[in-house]
C-alpha cells in the first residue's frame, strides 16, 4: 500500500463551499486566525450541486469538489447533520430537508421530537457529525469527520446558533448550543473537532494562534 502525505493549504483564497449563513459564518470564525482570503461560494455566484452522496463525507467531497473546480481555487465544503440514536441515526444526512422548503427549523426539530415520541424509545442520546472537506481543482481532497455527543432537550431552548442547536446539549454541559455562548460552542462541537483534525492534516504551521487557532479553542 502507498501512503501519501496529505496535501497541504498554505495561504491564498480558500472558498467556503456552502449557502447556509449559519455554517459560513462559523467556518469564518474557526478560520479567523489563518492567513487565508475566505470567500463564500454564494458571493462568487457558484451554483449549489445537489447533495446527492450517501454519507457525510460523500456530500462534503461533492461540495468541495463542485466549487474548487468551478472557481479554480482550493474550496472547503462542510457535511453535517443531527443524529438521533433511537431513530436509527436519523435526520442525519437529511437534517437541512426535514426542515422543508421554508427551512423552518423549528418545524424540524417538533418532527424529531414527535418521531422520537411515537417509536416509544426511552434513549435520548443524540449527536451532531461534521464531514469536512478541502478540494483542490483538480479534483484531489482531504477529508475528516468530527462528533460532539449528547442529549435531546424539549422544549427547543435559546436562540443562537441555528438549525437543531437548541434541542441539544452537549454531554458535560446543561445548556442547549441554542443558549451557550458561539465561544463555548466552537471549542466542544462537531465542527470545532473536525477543524482541529484539518488544521493538523493541512494547516501545518499556518495558524497565526489567537482564541481559535489550531487548538480549536
Ligand atoms: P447540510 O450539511 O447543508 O446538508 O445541512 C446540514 C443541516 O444539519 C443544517 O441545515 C442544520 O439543520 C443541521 N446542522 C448542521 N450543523 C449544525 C449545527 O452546528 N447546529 C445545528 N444544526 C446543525
Amino acid at each position: 500500500m502507498i501512503v501519501t502525505a496529505p496535501r497541504r493549504l498554505t495561504g491564498g483564497q480558500l472558498i467556503v463551499a456552502s449557502h447556509n449563513p449559519g455554517k459560513v459564518r462559523e467556518i469564518g470564525e474557526l478560520l479567523a486566525t489563518y492567513p487565508l482570503d475566505i470567500v463564500a461560494a454564494g458571493d462568487l455566484g457558484l451554483p449549489e450541486p445537489e447533495e446527492t452522496g450517501d454519507s457525510f463525507v460523500a456530500n462534503a467531497e461533492l461540495k468541495a469538489r463542485a466549487a474548487a473546480t468551478a472557481a479554480g481555487n482550493p474550496a472547503l465544503a462542510d457535511d453535517s447533520g443531527f443524529c438521533v440514536a433511537a431513530l436509527n441515526g436519523d435526520p442525519g444526512i437529511y437534517s437541512a430537508r426535514w426542515a422543508g422548503p421554508g427551512k423552518d427549523f423549528g418545524v424540524a426539530m417538533r418532527k424529531v421530537h414527535e418521531a422520537v415520541e411515537a417509536n416509544g424509545s426511552p434513549d435520548r442520546r443524540a449527536w451532531f457529525t461534521c464531514a469536512l472537506s478541502i478540494a483542490w481543482p483538480d479534483g484531489h481532497c482531504e477529508t475528516v469527520e468530527g462528533y460532539v455527543h449528547g442529549t435531546m432537550a424539549w422544549p427547543p431552548r435559546g436562540s443562537q446558533g441555528f438549525g437543531y442547536d437548541p434541542m441539544f446539549v452537549p454531554d458535560g454541559g446543561d445548556e442547549t448550543f441554542g443558549e451557550s455562548e458561539p465561544g463555548w460552542k466552537h471549542r466542544v462541537s462537531h465542527r470545532a473537532d473536525a477543524f482541529r483534525q484539518l488544521v493538523a492534516r493541512c494547516f501545518g504551521n499556518a495558524d497565526k494562534s489567537g482564541p481559535h487557532g489550531a487548538s480549536g479553542g
